[in-house]
């Protein structure tokens, strides 16, 4: 067996799955899952609970092809450990045949992927999926330091501590923190999904209203107000185009 990968060890194989109850790790979904070594068993060559996590094989592609981060899973690895558990939202957003078209704050923009970016993170990302509208986001705290919810194509995980709540009907998506009150609200109206809400990243605060968008930096430096007639000019690090805004 000379460099071989010797199994996981049962017992710890149990501990690992009974923590995630018995379901992917990261998406909740039962099924088949692998168990994932978070940090690589070619760099641990070791089987450590506490390094573990089941993952399906869904979510271990999104970990391959890098779009759930090592960040992510370690941070999800302690929630299960501690007994907490992220919720999930019911409901979709339909949208009709055709290109996906997304308004901010009057500024539109159709068919791209990551439509918000800040400091080099997708912050709000969608692709059409079987007429529904196939949502990612991360969304950090008001100090845009910790992530408190993240989704991937739809599936939602919360800190629990950080109170938020999600609504989504065929007509609207919505993002709540229970104290503050909406944080993100995406309707479809007439064919056109309009984008409301602040979103925070690092140093970051972007508002999406009705007629502007605002982009702001805590540290003061930047204060911007952003209309259609600014689309495609590049300003103090904020892009705002066809591919979407992109600040940082
Ligand atoms: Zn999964």
């Amino acid at each position: 067996m000379s460099g071989g990968r010797p199994a996981i060890p049962r017992q710890i194989r149990r501990q690992v799955v009974a923590e995630a109850g018995g379901s992917c790790g990261w998406c909740g979904r039962d099924g088949a899952y692998d168990i994932h070594h978070i940090l690589g068993f070619s760099e641990t060559r070791r089987h450590v609970a506490e390094e573990l996590i089941p993952l399906c094989p869904d979510c271990h592609r999104l970990e391959q092809r890098g779009r759930l981060t090592l960040e992510e899973l370690l941070q999800r690895k302690q929630e299960l450990a501690r007994g907490t558990r992220g919720d999930r939202a019911p409901g979709h957003l339909k949208v009709p045949d055709g290109p996906l078209v997304f308004n901010l704050g009057s500024n539109v923009v159709e068919d791209c992927e990551n439509i918000l970016v800040a400091d080099g993170q997708p912050l709000l990302s969608a692709i059409r999926g079987d007429r529904r509208l196939l949502l990612s986001m991360r969304l950090y705290d008001l100090f845009g330091t910790k992530l408190v919810a993240r989704v991937i194509d739809n599936n939602w995980w919360v800190d629990r501590e950080g109170d938020w709540d999600f609504n989504a009907s065929s007509a609207s998506l919505a993002i709540f923190n229970r104290r503050a009150g909406p944080l993100l609200t995406l309707s479809a109206i007439g064919g056109v999904i309009y984008v409301f809400g602040h979103l925070f990243c690092g140093d970051w605060i972007v508002e999406i209203g009705p007629t502007a968008i605002v982009v702001g930096r805590w540290s003061g430096g930047t204060s911007l107000v952003m209309t259609h007639s600014e689309i495609r000019r590049r300003m103090n690090g904020i892009v705002l185009g066809p591919d979407g805004l992109t600040v940082g």
